[in-house]
């Protein structure tokens, strides 16, 4: 069962959230001359037109990219991934978005790689003519990305970032994030891992974040974003979070000014809110 596109929802406040953290995750990295990969095992198209096609049915993207788009008072974290929605969009438009992978392309170093994971036949063969002419640098599989990473882990210069962002709407995907962080932590126990979630009030959602602070990583960081109050018939997302481990010591310093931020800027109620939780050594 593969329905799920993430076109529909390109630009919305939970990619504003994946896409800041993963840039600031690998600007960090590149701080150190050494080189490192970037890992995504459900990898989307790689970049979304926000001007037709999909995208454009709920146009979920005006509130999220599009409220920040024009600002001038962007903390620096949330400048940096303007900045690379700016580039993709150089005419001053907001026509297209940038997926997980093209970030990453467009921050990481041209010689460190990427190795992409996609399942869905029609987002591999957009996110292939994406990234033709990348070379060896970007490695496109059509396949399980939750299997695929085993392959790659750990991966040559011993320093990654590995995105795990499937799309929940199979139950299993929740106890499959914890299996392929047991797994990855095994074989490359200092990566860094994300994890992007949605904020659902479904009790496999509850039981999946205690677990994964559970995990042997030096330090866990969740952060989320709550856009609105949580609905009343227990259905629907009212934010998203990103779960990382063995997350550089710099990034709840970031967050605390980041996430009020986007809770004042994208928030749709009163209820608008952030999570900001740390332990181990952060
Ligand atoms: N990471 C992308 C981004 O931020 O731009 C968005 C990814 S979207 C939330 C999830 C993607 O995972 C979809 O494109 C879906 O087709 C794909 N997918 C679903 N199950 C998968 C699996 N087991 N392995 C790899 N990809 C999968």
């Amino acid at each position: 069962m593969l329905s799920y596109r993430h076109a529909f929802h390109a630009g919305n406040h939970a990619d504003v959230l994946k896409h800041l953290i993963e840039i600031e995750l690998l600007n960090y990295l590149g701080q150190k001359d050494k080189p490192y990969w970037y890992i995504d095992t459900h990898a989307g198209a790689g970049a979304y037109s926000l001007t037709e096609g999909y995208a454009t049915k709920n146009a979920e993207f005006e509130s999220g990219i599009a409220r920040l788009w024009q600002r001038d008072d962007l903390p620096e974290a949330v400048r940096n991934y303007v900045d690379v929605v700016k580039r993709m969009n150089p005419d001053g438009e907001l026509k297209f978005y940038p997926g997980s992978p093209w970030c990453a392309a467009d921050v990481m170093p041209a010689s460190d790689k990427l190795r992409l994971f996609e399942l869905h036949p029609s987002d591999a063969q957009i996110l292939q003519q994406n990234f033709a002419g990348s070379g060896r640098r970007v490695q496109i599989q059509q396949a399980n990305g939750f299997d695929g990473i085993k392959a790659v882990l750990p991966p040559p210069p011993r320093r990654a970032l590995v995105l795990i962002d499937p799309p929940y709407e199979d139950k299993r995907d929740y106890q499959n994030v914890e299996t392929a962080l047991k797994e990855g932590l095994k074989r490359f126990a200092t990566g860094v891992y994300a994890v992007w979630y949605p904020c659902l009030q479904r009790v496999e959602m509850k039981e999946m974040i205690p677990a994964l602070k559970k995990l042997p990583a030096k330090n866990w960081l969740r952060a989320e974003l709550h856009v609105q109050a949580p609905s009343a018939d227990g259905f629907g997302m009212h934010g998203s979070g990103m779960f990382i481990l063995n997350a550089p010591w710099t990034l709840p310093q970031t967050l605390n000014a980041v996430l009020p931020y986007l809770v004042q800027h994208l928030g749709q109620d009163a209820k608008a809110s952030f999570v900001l939780e740390t332990g181990g050594d952060l």
